[in-house]
């Protein structure tokens, strides 16, 4: 991905809010992504205009939920954790049960064990309904679609489909907010980077599907060989060469 791409995320993030533009709620997972966000919706509101809001759904992985907690308290930005338990009948994915999470998903054709299914559109249609209750004008997630797991819901055009179908069923304007979704992993290191949130991504963020905090690498912790701590090593490994 261009470097330019980067410049241009920061160009619109770095503007001076205009008054209608002035909050953001963050939907926080705990991993670089969402991470990342959190520096961008902070560079863009300022830090006493940005919530965040992290979802716990019986994910396997839970320990994401406690580096969120962490990562808010660094910058003192409130969290808000909901619980979406009905996601824990979803047990077609080896997030929710202990499947092998490297596995191909049961019953959808070139999907990943790890998809979940209706997780996203939960996550945002809550995230949205909470931005309307605190008037916030923005919803930041991590989503991406370059280097991303294979998830359908992680896709531009399933993001936007469904703010649209939000804003009409709530008669409401609030955006959600993608900064991720055309850069690359190497590239999303750098925007943590030149974000200020550096440290938050590879000191606290967690990205690994098995919950492994105690095996150390230069790009954070984790298993070192499951699916998402494999795209984890290979977006900084090309981080790396490239900035
Ligand atoms: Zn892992």
């Amino acid at each position: 991905m261009p470097q330019s791409t980067i410049e241009a995320c920061l160009d619109v993030m770095s503007k001076p809010p205009k008054r209608q533009e002035g909050s953001g709620l963050v939907v926080m997972s705990g991993g670089q992504d969402s991470t990342t966000c959190l520096g961008v919706a902070i560079m863009r509101h300022g830090r006493e205009n940005v919530r965040a809001v992290a979802f716990d759904y019986g994910q396997k992985h839970s320990i994401e939920l406690e580096q969120a907690r962490l990562i808010c308290e660094r910058h003192e930005i409130l969290l808000i954790t909901v619980d979406i338990p009905v996601l824990k009948m979803m047990e077609s994915s080896a997030l929710v049960t202990h499947g092998d999470t490297s596995a191909p998903h049961e019953y959808l054709a070139d999907l990943p064990a790890t998809f979940v299914p209706a997780r996203n559109a939960l996550f945002l249609t809550m995230a949205f309904g909470l931005a309307m209750e605190a008037r916030t004008t923005h919803i930041y997630t991590g989503v991406c679609q370059t280097d991303y797991s294979g998830y359908p819901d992680c896709r531009e055009e399933f993001v936007v489909a469904l703010e649209n179908a939000l804003q009409v069923g709530y008669q409401s304007t609030i955006k959600i907010v993608t900064p991720l979704m055309h850069l690359d992993k190497a590239a999303t290191f750098e925007l943590a980077r030149r974000t200020g949130v550096w440290d938050d991504v590879i000191q606290f963020s967690h990205t690994c599907y098995e919950g492994v905090r105690d095996n150390l690498h230069p790009w954070g912790a984790g298993c070192g060989a499951c699916p998402a701590c494999e795209l984890r090593a290979k977006g900084f490994n090309k981080f790396e060469a490239r900035y």
